[in-house]
C-alpha cells in the first residue's frame, strides 16, 4: 500500500493536538498515536491546552500531556490535527505555521481539507476508528493495551455507546480486536458514566426542570449561564451529558443548549438531532459545525440574543 505520512524515525519532531473543550474522542485519539508514534520517535510531543476533565483522567499517560507555548517550541516536521474541522478549531496558536507538514485526521462533514495531508471520512463513527487504521495500517505500528483503551475511550464516546448510526460492522470489528488487547470496559464505564459529583447530578435535575419546549413539542432548549454553574459549583464539562436528555424526549427533533463560557461574551452552542434535521447546517449558521446530528458553535453575545436568533432560524427549518 502507498504511504500518505512520510517516514518517521527516532528524531522526527512530531506535534499532535486536537479540538478545544475535549470530549472522549480527541482526547483517546491524542493519546492513542502519540503512544504509538513514540515508538517510532523520541520527539512527540501531545498537546492539550484546555484543562483535562477529571473523567478523562482514567486515560493511560496523561501525564504526558503538556500545554503549547509558542516560545518554548521550536518547529516541527510534523504536526497531526485529530477531530477538528476546520484549522482554527484547536485554537489561535501559531502550530500550523511552525510545522512543514500538517496532517488531517477527522471525521466531521463541515471539515475543510485544511491539512497537508487529509484523512477526512465522514463515514467514521469517530477519530480513535480512523487513527486506529493508522496505526495498524498506514504506520504498521502494533497496537498494545494502553493505547487499545484510549481507542476504545473515543469510539464509544462518540458512538453514544454504539447507538448512533455511524457505529458500522467496521467500527464493532474495530473494537472487538481492541477488546483482544485487554481493555478493561468496566474501569472505563466506572470512570466515564458512575462516577458523577452529586453536585453535577443536582445540576443536571435542575437544568432539565428549567428546560424550554418549543415548536409544538419538537424542540427542546437549555440555557446556563456562569451564576447557575457557580451557584451548584461544577464545571460545565463535568454534564457533558446533558443535552442527551433533552434530545430524547419523546417528539422532541432538536435539542439545543446555549452556555455562557467563561470568556466575557463568547456564548457557546451544543446541538443535536434524532433523525430528520441536519444541525451541522445549525451550527454553520452561527460560524460552528460539526455533523448532522451532533454540532456545535462559538459566538460572542448575550444568551438572550443568542437564543432569539436560534427561534428565527429554526422557525425556517422546522
Ligand atoms: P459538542 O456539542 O459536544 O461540544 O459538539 C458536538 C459536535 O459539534 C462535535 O462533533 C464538535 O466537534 C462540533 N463542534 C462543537 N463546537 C464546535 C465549534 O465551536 N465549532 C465547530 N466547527 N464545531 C463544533
Ligand atoms: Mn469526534
Amino acid at each position: 500500500m502507498n504511504k500518505l505520512i512520510p517516514s518517521i524515525n527516532s528524531d522526527t519532531r512530531i506535534a499532535i493536538i486536537a479540538h478545544v473543550n475535549p470530549d472522549g474522542d480527541s482526547l483517546g485519539s491524542i493519546m492513542a498515536l502519540g503512544l504509538a508514534l513514540m515508538k517510532r520517535s523520541n520527539q512527540v510531543n501531545i498537546f492539550l491546552n484546555d484543562e483535562l476533565p477529571g473523567r478523562y483522567s482514567f486515560l493511560p499517560e496523561v501525564h504526558l500531556l503538556k500545554k503549547y507555548q509558542s516560545n518554548e517550541f521550536d518547529d516541527f516536521d510534523l504536526c497531526f490535527v485529530l477531530d477538528c474541522g476546520d484549522d482554527r478549531r484547536f485554537g489561535d496558536i501559531d502550530l500550523l505555521v511552525k510545522s512543514k507538514e500538517v496532517i488531517n485526521i477527522d471525521h466531521h462533514v463541515s471539515n475543510n481539507g485544511f491539512g497537508d495531508i487529509n484523512f477526512v471520512r465522514t463515514d467514521a463513527s469517530s477519530t480513535c476508528e480512523i487513527v486506529y487504521s493508522i496505526i495498524t495500517e498506514e504506520l504498521e505500528i502494533q497496537l498494545d493495551e494502553k493505547i487499545a483503551t484510549c481507542l476504545y475511550t473515543g469510539i464509544v464516546t462518540d458512538t453514544g455507546n454504539f447507538r448512533y448510526e455511524s457505529t458500522t460492522s467496521y467500527t464493532h470489528k474495530v473494537v472487538a480486536e481492541l477488546l483482544d488487547f485487554g481493555v478493561n470496559i468496566q474501569e472505563i464505564t466506572f470512570n466515564l458514566y458512575q462516577n458523577n459529583s452529586l453536585n453535577s447530578t443536582k445540576f443536571l435535575g435542575h437544568v432539565l426542570n428549567q428546560m424550554e419546549i418549543y415548536f409544538n413539542g419538537k424542540v427542546a432548549i437549555i440555557t446556563i449561564d456562569q451564576d447557575l454553574l457557580k451557584e451548584f459549583d461544577v464545571k460545565y464539562e463535568e454534564v457533558e451529558g446533558i443535552i442527551n436528555y433533552a434530545r430524547d424526549i419523546e417528539g422532541v427533533e432538536v435539542a439545543v443548549i446555549i452556555k455562557e463560557a467563561t470568556t466575557d461574551g463568547e456564548i457557546k452552542i451544543s446541538f443535536r438531532s434524532k433523525k430528520n434535521y441536519d444541525v451541522n447546517e445549525l451550527a454553520k449558521g452561527f460560524g460552528g459545525g460539526g455533523h448532522k446530528r451532533a454540532s456545535g458553535a462559538t459566538t460572542k453575545g448575550t444568551l438572550t440574543d443568542v437564543k432569539e436568533s436560534l427561534l428565527n432560524k429554526l422557525e425556517k427549518m422546522i
